[in-house]
């Protein structure tokens, strides 16, 4: 470990914070195949909050992998550490009292389970974007399935690498029987019954 001589400072207390910026962070981490609706349902999620009035942010694979963690590749190894720098950039969010939405496949459970870990109790919300491979390869918005396919891209999720899904996650999104707004509205609801806002 190479950071032993930090002086650390002692920050705000959490609930001095919260009460200063008016709402409690949490991290909504969407995982599930590519393509079966994390961002654009976040970005949903994100406006509505924005729309509400509190602090929200979006992370996903467009601004931490062209940036933090432009080194990363596909396979297990920087996966692995792809989403441990997330989840640690996300905990910052948290901590700040950010609403921050996280959408990642995220496909290893134990990678999840480290985040949620790293979290106080109840702030990591795993929301499992849960579209059967068959749609999102027929959705296909970046044309990546079909390069997965022809092996011009390997180890692609759900096609020639392994997807978990969460066993027991905090919500479960349907996206076949419910168009985006309907599932953003179940994340909304969720928060607003789990006391995030109003
Ligand atoms: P991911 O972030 O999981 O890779 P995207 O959000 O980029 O997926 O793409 C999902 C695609 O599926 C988009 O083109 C979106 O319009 C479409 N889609 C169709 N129905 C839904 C739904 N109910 N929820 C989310 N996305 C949907």
């Amino acid at each position: 470990m190479a950071n032993k001589n930090v002086t650390w400072h002692e920050g705000l207390p959490q609930d001095q914070r919260q009460e200063m910026t008016g709402q409690r962070g949490c991290v909504l981490w969407f995982t599930g195949l590519s393509g079966s609706g994390k961002s654009t349902i976040a970005r949903r999620v994100e406006q509505w909050l924005l729309n509400s009035g509190a602090l929200a942010y979006a992370l996903d694979g467009d601004n931490l992998r062209m940036g933090l963690n432009e080194d990363l590749g596909f396979l297990a190894q920087d996966r692995e550490e792809n989403i441990r720098r997330v989840g640690e950039v996300a905990k910052l969010f948290a901590d700040a009292t950010v609403m921050v939405t996280c959408s990642f496949i995220s496909p290893y459970r134990a990678d999840r389970a480290a985040i949620r870990a790293k979290l106080p109790e109840g702030a990591f919300v795993e929301i499992f974007v849960d579209t059967p491979l068959e749609v999102c390869e027929s959705r296909d918005p970046k044309g990546l399935y079909q390069k997965a396919r022809e092996g011009v891209i390997p180890n692609f999720t759900g096609i020639s690498a392994p997807y978990e899904a969460p066993e027991n996650p905090e919500i479960r999104l349907l996206t076949t029987e419910h168009d985006v707004d309907a599932c953003a509205e179940q994340v909304i609801t969720w928060l607003v019954q789990q006391g995030f806002g109003s």
